[in-house]
């Protein structure tokens, strides 16, 4: 990858900012850069505004109704609208669509792929079980053949959006006689199939984002079975590679450090700018250089995706640093708004009382809280370090 940009790529950079500028409604920027919590109306708009200028998957190949994009313009795509955008929802258009333009059949296809890039169909991913979460090839739900369906019976817990999404993709045991990996398949449920309940989880942050998923005797056409039966395991290896490539934050985290420069000039340390104290200054310095060496990582990684290779075990390293340095930004906010960081606030929406402390202390605590979540989620980083350990390292 070329890193000096072409005369095309900044080109392509002012269209995307002019059209982010043009197109994107006014109140949900301001919800964004007021940082009020995520609502699912404001993703739906926009992920819809992004389809209809047939930019709704930016890293889907373009026969399956993606972009087509080079590297360097999904790079630059990032870079112009994290931040400002709400954030495109992962679940569909990032995890499981690979999955189904990889290994599903033509009527998946067909079905599935234009709704998730319209949103009609929200997703939620059901991997997570009680008991099996970094061990995850012991995951217990269980699906039995019964005529043309399956009947799926078990418990998913920590699921992202459960509560608000159409579709939940899932692994299930199909086998219980081979060895654990073996016995898995990959199902699409609808979550209004009868015997499905979703109960809400309310994490440290005073959010209700994540859930547990009960499946009692659901009934699932077999025609729902992605692949093979029996090689969930395999789809469910390629999926998280994606998933940990997401979850780099670059973009984002670029934009989070932005923020904590700001704050530390506009806050004052003995009658000075925070900025200007040297050890908060070595503090910011240190994270911008560990986010300037993730960047050019994960730069290399999408220019090998560029040349058709899919993200695999050195996706670990992003998930690590990129969880890492997300914390620590979420940390110096909160250690640069002082005591304006100690009254929470969680819920700010529908207030007319004025913000407690500068506005641009909005959501931060809450980011923090939530933000401890980030080196658990997407496979946690101790088993990151067990993957790059054995399949980078070879030991
Ligand atoms: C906010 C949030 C959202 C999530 N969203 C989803 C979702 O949408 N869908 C979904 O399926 N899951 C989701 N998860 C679940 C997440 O993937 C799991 O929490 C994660 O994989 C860890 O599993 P566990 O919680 O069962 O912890 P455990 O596996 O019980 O691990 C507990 C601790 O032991 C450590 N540990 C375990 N095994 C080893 C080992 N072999 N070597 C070294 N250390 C080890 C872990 O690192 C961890 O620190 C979410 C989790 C969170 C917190």
């Amino acid at each position: 990858m070329d890193l000096n940009f072409r005369r095309e790529d900044r080109n392509f950079q002012n269209e995307v900012r002019r059209f982010v500028k043009e197109s994107l409604p006014a109140d949900i920027r301001d919800r964004i850069h007021r940082g009020t919590p995520y609502r699912k109306a404001d993703a739906v708009a926009w992920q819809r505004i992004l389809n209809a200028k047939g930019w709704g998957a930016p890293h889907w190949p373009k026969k399956f109704g993606g972009t087509g994009w080079t590297a360097t313009q999904r790079y630059l795509f990032d870079e112009e609208t994290a931040g400002e955008c709400p954030p495109q929802s992962p679940f569909g258009l990032s995890m499981v669509a690979p999955v189904i333009y990889t290994f599903g059949n033509d009527a998946q296809r067909a079905r599935y792929l234009p709704r998730i890039l319209n949103a009609d169909d929200w997703w939620c991913q059901g991997y997570s079980e009680p008991g099996s979460g970094s061990d995850l090839a012991s995951l217990k739900t269980r699906a039995v053949v019964d005529g043309d369906s399956y009947v799926v019976n078990g418990h998913k817990i920590w699921t992202t959006q459960a509560h608000e999404a159409d579709m939940i993709f899932c692994l299930v045991r199909t086998n219980t006689e081979v060895k654990a990996q073996l016995g898995i398949s990959f199902l699409l449920i609808d979550m209004k199939t009868p015997g499905i309940t979703v109960r809400p989880i309310i994490t440290l942050d005073e959010g209700h984002t994540i859930n547990e998923v009960f499946l009692d005797n659901v009934r699932v056409p077999r025609e729902n079975l992605v692949g093979e039966e029996g090689e969930g395991w395999t789809y469910a290896k390629f999926l998280l590679g994606f998933e940990r490539t997401g979850i780099a934050q670059v973009a984002h985290s670029k934009h989070r450090l932005a923020k904590l420069k700001q704050i530390a000039k506009a806050e004052l340390c003995h009658g000075r700018p925070l900025i200007q104290d040297n050890d908060f200054r070595a503090k910011i310095a240190e994270v911008e250089i560990e986010l300037t060496a993730l960047e050019y990582t994960n730069l290399r990684i999408l220019a090998d995706s560029e040349r058709g290779k899919t993200p695999g075990p050195e996706a670990s390293m992003l998930k690590i640093r990129g969880s890492e340095i997300g914390q620590k930004l979420t940390e110096l906010a909160v250690e640069a708004l002082g005591n304006y960081a100690t009254p929470y606030d969680p819920v700010r929406e529908g207030q007319n009382e004025p913000p407690i402390g500068p506005a641009y202390g909005e959501g931060l605590m809450r980011s923090f809280l939530y933000g401890r979540a980030y080196t658990i989620y997407g496979g946690s980083n101790e088993i990151q370090r067990n993957i790059i350990a054995k399949m980078v390292l070879g030991l």
